[in-house]
């Protein structure tokens, strides 16, 4: 079920000589007339832009075929085209199929993947925190460092599942014209829900400083640098004024999901996850290291889908993937290392737990030549080798099996509905 071990066998696309497929019209004028002012921040950490619309009629304006599309993805308008759907009509992007019919099938691995994450379902307080607590509170139950490393690792998952949950939301959802895709997305979009639940549920336990922990991607630099990387791209897709549909724009989508899945949900997770399961291996912090176990299934999860889905775009647009795309998205490949291996160095100074950051900066490295070969690219690091092989075997989840089989039963039959 899970391929974190199982590349994605790299497709290399060419290029498309020649013109775009795609109309290269944008629409003019846009439905409804709307301004769009940029949040007070420069960061714009909300993760999207204030939109203030002055409603037009639609009947005051002519709809291009453009705007018309964009209707259509947004589910504000029926087709005029009562055609049953035919599975070569759907597309992931631009597709002119109905998007509120889920089938016939064309993207069975979006079904399934949406059918896998419905049966690894898990809630953050069926896990026992009560030896966390006892622990957090022995004094010298964890060294300074240690101490340390938890505040600084919960200081950045805590928001970054809210990040992911806009991007996919606001942004991602009605950019995608695949119901199977958007079916995903919306599973998806529930379990960031649940691991910023998780998130929350470790720090409530454990009695920490609540705003300390929630502003510390505002307060501490290194997490701070992440989130400002990331939210350019966020933004694109958030943008109330984005529509695909041109070469360019299908570009700017293909570059923030790319920087969504491979480098935000693939790279930059990463560190964090090794981190709290390092602690669980050392048999501390085991309430939190289970959560984070979950968590890394279902985040490795989303990486895949994610790979998945740029590459389906890439086969289906390979126009999109032009030398100078590819060399751009290297360079983001790059930064995302750097800022990735500068947090860990921020957030094990002195080397805790038999971890040091230059063993994190192979790490890195390893993980994005995985990723630069899951979407088609050479490695960028050759040579780089896993210093943390326990990782893989996280994934499997085998001693939780009966947690999960487990689960699976009373979901079924703990829902009881009652009509009193
Ligand atoms: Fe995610």
């Amino acid at each position: 079920m899970l391929s974190w071990d199982e590349p994605i066998p790299a497709k290399p696309l060419q290029p498309a000589a020649g013109p775009s497929p795609r109309p290269a019209a944008m629409p003019v004028p846009r439905f409804p007339a709307a301004t769009s002012v940029p949040t007070p921040t420069s960061l714009g950490l909300s993760g999207t832009t204030v939109r203030t619309a002055t409603h037009v009629s639609n009947d005051e304006v002519a709809l291009s075929p453009a705007d018309e599309a964009l209707r259509l993805h947004s589910g504000t308008q029926l087709s005029k085209d009562t055609r049953r759907v035919r599975v070569e009509d759907k597309r992931i992007i631009n597709g002119a199929a109905d998007v509120n019919q889920l089938v016939p099938f064309k993207y069975k691995w979006a079904w399934e993947k949406y059918l896998a994450g419905c049966a690894n379902h898990w809630m953050p307080q069926e896990i026992n925190m009560e030896r966390d607590i006892a622990l957090w509170k022995t004094p010298g139950g964890l060294s300074e460092d240690e101490r340390r490393l938890v505040k600084r690792n919960l200081g950045f998952f805590v928001t970054a599942d809210s990040l992911a949950a806009n991007n996919i939301v606001l942004g991602t959802y009605r950019h995608i014209s695949a119901p199977e895709c958007r079916q995903y997305l919306l599973r998806q979009a529930f379990e960031e829900a649940i691991h910023t639940h998780a998130y929350q549920y470790i720090v409530e336990s454990l009695g920490l400083d609540e705003g300390e922990v929630f502003n510390a991607y505002h307060e501490v630099a290194s997490i701070r640098a992440k989130d400002e990387f990331l939210i350019p791209f966020i933004d694109t897709l958030t943008n109330p004024d984005f529509v695909t549909g041109t070469a360019a724009n299908d570009q700017a989508l293909l570059r923030s999901l790319i920087v969504f899945s491979c480098l935000m949900e693939g790279l930059f997770f990463y560190v964090g996850f090794v981190q709290i399961l390092a602690l669980g291996r050392q048999n501390k912090m085991v309430g939190a290291a289970e959560q984070y176990q979950y968590i890394l299934r279902d985040e490795s999860m989303h990486c895949n889908f994610g790979i998945d889905l740029v590459n389906t775009i890439k086969l289906e647009n390979p126009h999109l993937w032009t030398p100078a795309f590819r060399e751009e998205i290297v360079g983001l490949f790059h930064q995302a290392v750097e800022l990735e291996y500068r947090y860990a160095e921020d957030t094990m100074p002195r080397g805790v737990l038999g971890l040091n950051a230059s063993m994190f900066k192979e790490y890195l490295r390893f993980i994005a030549n995985r990723r630069a070969q899951q979407i088609g690219l050479d490695p960028l690091f050759p040579g780089a080798e896993n210093p943390f092989p326990w990782m893989s075997e996280m994934l499997d989840l085998k001693k939780e099996q009966n947690f999960f089989e487990r689960r699976v039963t009373e979901y079924q039959t703990g829902g009881a509905l009652s009509w009193d």
